[in-house]
């Protein structure tokens, strides 16, 4: 089989009859079974994915298949699937199997998109290197020494190995865009409240977005207008219309574009990563598009604040794990107290219980204000000042990671790993679309990112541009 990166290239060929759904699964389910130790996913569902193919390619014959017929997907192991077990990469609900299906999943099977199985990720979607999974490490597919980033790091490792032609992620505070930069992808996180939270299980609530990770922006397009608009299950799903995104990625029009001068020559930052970008910024003058530096001194608040925020929320989010409506009971527990403190002790990985009390703890009576009050109003600071820079520009320009994929096991202190989301956390804290594209390659041969923070719910101009910037190959 070609190796497609694109659902337009697969199509023509399904549309000629040079392949079919079921070829093209049978391939699919070929390269998993013979890249088994990337661990990239943790469950495949070969006979229902055949099935449905084998279903698919009538209705292509017939003319009646969906928007996405071909597109074989796979979901991040926090997006429930009815019938499926979900299981966030944590022992603590191993064996759930999912009621119900989240509405992504109800949107991509009704345009006849084909999962062919959950990946593994960061426990509760909480890391930067799926180092994090109770089911062992993804390794980066390019280089197998080296992490693919996290947490969606199963997601981003299947479609750059080429065992699907996308993947759902979870992105909170970085982790489509993070991992999508170390694994040479396309990552894609939408406006806060695109898209239907309904049957992603939480993080943190006010930051979630689910999103798509693909070889080209063209099918990130194609995703997001299937899964994107309101829901009635998700009230912060946002009932703004959702344009066709594939239809509008032709714009050809000069944009303006601030880069944080902050960011870019950050000390932290690899010197090749922030030469590429110093290029990419007079080839953008070049073509005539407007490209300026701003400056942005928050940095310093950035990450400090998505922690003390995310935590708080995740101690809430997970407080429901304990033992009696959801999450494994403990074998050793004899009374309540011993059910909830049993269960979440061995439930629970050591980086998901460091959360809960430092979530518990800046939510306590004593130090709600000192932390959980401040990082409300930092956090609101924050976004007026990113909002600022965007009323007088279209984007901002950044890179994804301050280095290319770091080596297994190298990073053994949290901060140091909490500080791999400096460039990624700004889009969360203040909901705004933002995009990694897969346009760097360092000379130690990895791929990196260069990411572009766009205006709330105008994901359309945004994968416009990076259209341009990264045209389907
Ligand atoms: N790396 C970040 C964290 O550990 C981002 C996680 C995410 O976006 N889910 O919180």
């Amino acid at each position: 089989m070609k190796n497609y990166l694109s659902l337009s290239s697969l199509q023509t060929d399904l549309k000629n009859g040079n392949t079919t759904c079921n070829d093209v699964v049978t391939e699919y389910l070929s390269r998993i079974e013979g890249n088994k130790h990337l661990n990239a996913f943790l469950e495949v569902y070969e006979d229902e994915a055949l099935s449905l193919a084998k279903q698919i390619d009538v209705k292509i014959k017939q003319g009646t298949a969906g928007k996405l017929a071909g597109m074989v997907i796979a979901m991040k192991d926090v997006i429930c699937h009815k019938n499926h077990k979900v299981s966030s990469s944590s022992k603590i609900i191993e064996n759930f199997t999912s009621l119900f299906s989240a509405t992504v999943v109800e949107r991509l099977l009704a345009e006849d998109a084909i999962i062919i199985g959950r990946t593994n990720c960061d426990e509760f979607a909480m890391g930067s290197s799926n180092e994090n999974s109770a089911f062992g490490p993804v390794l980066n597919p390019i280089d197998n020494k080296r992490v693919p980033g996290g947490s969606s790091g199963g997601s981003t490792a299947a479609v750059a190995a080429g065992l699907c032609l996308a993947a759902l992620g979870s992105d909170t505070g970085g982790s489509i865009r993070q991992p999508s930069s170390f694994c040479g992808v396309v990552g894609f996180k939408p406006t806060y409240g695109r898209i239907s939270r309904y049957g992603l299980i939480a993080y943190a609530s006010s930051f979630d977005q689910i999103g798509p990770i693909t070889n080209c922006v063209e099918d990130a397009a194609l995703i997001m207008e299937v899964i994107a608009g309101k829901d009635d299950y998700d009230s912060t799903a946002s009932s703004i219309a959702v344009p066709k995104y594939s239809e509008e990625l032709n714009s050809k029009g000069k944009v303006k574009i601030a880069y944080i001068s902050e960011c870019i020559d950050n000390p932290g930052l690899d010197p090749e990563i922030a030469a590429y970008l110093k290029n990419l910024i007079l080839k953008l003058k070049e073509e005539g598009h407007t490209v300026e530096p701003v400056s942005f001194p928050y940095l310093d608040y950035m990450v400090p604040t998505y922690y003390v925020l995310t935590t708080a929320e995740a101690s809430s989010n997970l407080a429901r794990f304990g033992g009696i409506v959801y999450g494994k009971r403990s074998n050793n527990s004899v009374d309540i107290d011993s059910t909830f403190v049993k269960s979440r002790s061995e439930g629970f990985g050591p980086e998901v219980k460091r959360r809960i009390m430092l979530g518990t703890f800046v939510l306590s009576a004593g130090y709600y204000d000192a932390y959980y009050s401040k990082g409300q109003k930092v956090r609101r600071i924050l976004q007026d000042k990113t909002f600022e820079i965007l009323k007088d520009f279209d984007f901002i320009l950044l890179p994804t990671t301050p280095k290319t994929a770091f080596e297994l096991n190298s990073v053994k202190d949290p901060v140091t790993m909490y500080l791999e989301d400096i460039f990624t956390v700004q889009a969360n804290l203040t909901g705004l679309p933002a995009i990694s594209l897969p346009m760097g390659t360092h000379s130690n041969g990895l791929p990196f990112g260069v990411q572009l923070i766009g205006k709330k719910f105008e994901e359309a101009a945004l994968l416009a541009f990076s259209n341009h910037l990264y045209p389907n190959k």
